[in-house]
């Protein structure tokens, strides 16, 4: 599919359609500050017709055999690999972020999310309780019905998958909604489900702005199951639209995540490691490790070294091969950064690496969004630059004296999703990730996943979890039949 200068479409039961309203947005690619594309700008007509279509498809596919439903997602798995290329490209261009990371991440990852689902439902198992002498109690997991996904821009089809995948593996229908910043590659997987054999209406995508589609999707009284992944204030605002209705809703939100270096932590992989999860996809992951501490007796060495590797990634155009740091996803983004980067030297912080947006990498990206890998010292852990959420390519890093200290500078944040510690006293390694309140703890490793293990925030980012059984089980009812003996 040609995906340059065309005007997306949403996906309602098997067909492209256009909004109802027929207005479009421009999609900018953030690399060049242009638009080379459309989106549409749909509304709640939209989001009607899409839940028609999936309470007519309901009927079938959540009465399909477990087995035809997993064939037809495996083959969804296939295709995406067989158009590897040209995802990784849109995503590249849509997002800003290197085409190597979307080819060797992103996109990669996606197929895993529907392979990984279309393989769990083959296996999955019910429970049966006895009550002595009493009655027999089994489990029944049924599909939810119409299940609205909602998902943010920094990791567009990975995102997505993560949700669809399960959501209609388990025999709901399903109506998603990317962000408006990034809608290509969702528009590219309808092509490929319809391809694939996915019934009409068990898929449908509506593109379009958060208070006009996905506030429609929340609201929609016929939409009992909203997964939603994006910021906490929008999270809070999803949470009060579906209390109402009593929806079940699972919420992965933002994060300020701790990264500890120990002085016994073995230097070079804690310094590779962390530069890798503070400015990866610029920075702009929801698991990206923004406040670094490091123990005192290492914390000079760590420092330099850590700037000195920083320095060296590779700031360009997202197109390029050799390209290790791309573009802000859009000019707000890059002026939250620029603000953040103020504010933390006006809060005394000095600026130890980058600090600025860097000279275009060349003619094409003249008017894009760049900013440079940016490292902060000097600030004290209560200010607003270590405790707001940034998401961009800035990190803090402190020095802390003992364990207790550093565990409790961590979860000074009203934030809760993931943490890495580097460390190579193995008894440490447990203590200290048992006391940090996040739902992921990585211990001498970044960003490693595991389908199968349930992911997700504490406190304020998130509720619920994402992944493996907690997937399978968020997105069915469960039945308690009782037999007496
Ligand atoms: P966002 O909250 O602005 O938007 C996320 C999605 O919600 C978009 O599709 C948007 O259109 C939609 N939306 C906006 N207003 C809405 C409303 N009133 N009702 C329903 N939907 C609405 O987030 P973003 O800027 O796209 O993404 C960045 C944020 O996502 C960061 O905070 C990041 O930490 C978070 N994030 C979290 C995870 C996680 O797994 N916890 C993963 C990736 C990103």
């Amino acid at each position: 599919m040609r995906t340059e200068s065309v005007q997306i479409q949403n996906f309602i039961d098997g067909q492209f359609v256009q909004p109802i309203g027929g207005k479009y947005l421009d999609n900018i690619e953030p690399a060049t500050g242009k638009p080379y594309s459309q989106v549409p700008d749909s509304d709640d007509r939209d989001v009607d017709l899409a839940v028609a279509a999936a309470e007519r498809a309901f009927a079938d596919w959540s009465k399909k055999p477990a087995a035809e439903r997993s064939t037809i997602l495996l083959r969804i798995a296939d295709l995406i690999e067989r158009d590897l290329e040209k995802f990784a490209r849109a995503e590249s261009i849509d997002t800003g972020k290197p085409l190597s990371l979307a080819r060797f991440l992103d996109i990669p990852r996606a197929a895993s999310n529907f392979r990984f689902f279309a393989t769990a439902i083959l296996h999955t198992e019910s429970e049966a309780h006895i009550t002595d002498g009493v009655a027999f109690n089994y489990t029944l997991r049924q599909p939810r019905g119409i299940a609205g996904l909602i998902s943010p821009w920094n990791l567009p089809l990975y995102l997505l998958s993560w949700k669809i995948a399960p959501a209609i593996a388990v025999g709901n229908t399903a109506i998603a909604k990317p962000s408006e910043l990034t809608p290509m590659t969702a528009f590219m997987l309808c092509e490929i489900a319809h391809e694939a054999g996915l019934p009409n209406g068990v898929l449908n995508v509506v593109h379009g702005t958060g208070p006009n589609v996905g506030a429609a999707i929340t609201a929609h009284p016929k939409i009992n199951t909203i997964s939603f992944t994006g910021g906490t204030v929008t999270g809070r605002k999803v949470a009060e639209a579906c209390a109402p209705f009593f929806k079940k809703v699972s919420l992965e939100l933002g994060g300020k995540n701790p990264n500890i270096i120990f002085a016994d932590a073995d230097l070079d992989a804690a310094i590779a490691g962390s530069v890798r999860s503070s400015f990866a996809n610029q920075g702009q992951i929801c698991l990206c490790g923004s406040r670094v501490f490091v123990e005192r007796s290492a914390y000079k060495d760590f420092v330099e070294r850590f700037i000195d590797k920083a320095s060296q990634l590779k700031l360009g155009d997202p197109l390029d091969e050799k390209t290790e740091q791309g573009a802000i996803v859009n000019k707000a983004q890059l002026e939250k950064i620029k603000f953040y980067v103020d504010l933390g030297q006006k809060e005394g912080g000095k600026i130890a690496l980058g600090g600025s947006a860097p000279e275009p990498p060349n003619e094409r990206c003249r008017e894009g969004y760049f900013f440079q890998p940016t490292v902060i010292t000097g600030l004290p852990v209560s200010c607003r630059t270590n405790r707001d959420e940034i998401f961009g390519p800035v990190v803090t890093i402190t020095p802390f004296d003992n364990e207790d200290e550093v565990i409790n500078c961590a979860n000074d944040v009203e934030y809760g999703l993931s943490s890495s510690v580097w460390t190579q006293n193995l008894n440490r390694a447990h203590r200290v990730a048992e006391k940090i309140n996040t739902g992921t703890v990585w211990v001498n490793c970044w960003l490693v996943r595991d389908l199968r293990v349930p992911f997700g925030g504490m406190k304020a980012s998130g509720l619920g979890r994402e992944g493996g059984e907690e997937a399978l089980r968020f997105f069915t009812e469960p039945k308690n039949i009782c037999i007496a003996k």
